[in-house]
């Protein structure tokens, strides 16, 4: 089995899971707190805010949106912007429209 390092304490453990088992619960409660938060107050925070009120570390709440795990959320606030064009985005690095302009001239580029 593989050694892995854990998402939330840095312990290495030997799983495939990005958390060491005793790290797993407290962050499903976290998880939970936070996505409980964000029903509540959609549209209306910034990571920063999330943080504070929820006592979650910016770190963690980066984690869970990374994953998907608020992807189900309608309306979740934006915390992303694309880095090529500044539009507001739920997670990554760039807007769809720019990932798909991306793709397009990869494809011209590429030879066929
Ligand atoms: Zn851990
Ligand atoms: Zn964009």
């Amino acid at each position: 089995m593989e050694l892995n390092k854990c998402a939330k304490c840095g312990k290495l453990f030997p799983s495939n899971e990005d958390l060491c088992s005793n790290c797993l619960s407290q962050d499903l409660k976290d998880l939970e707190t936070v996505r409980k938060f964000l029903l509540d107050n959609l549209k209306k925070n910034t990571i920063e805010e999330i943080c504070s009120e929820t006592g979650v570390s910016k770190k963690d709440i980066l984690r869970f949106i990374s994953k998907g795990r608020f992807d189900d959320i309608d309306n979740l606030g934006e915390f992303f912007t694309c880095v090529y064009c500044k539009k507001p985005i739920k997670r990554g690095r760039y807007c769809d429209d720019c990932l798909s302009k991306f793709h397009k001239i990869k494809d011209e580029l590429s030879p066929k």
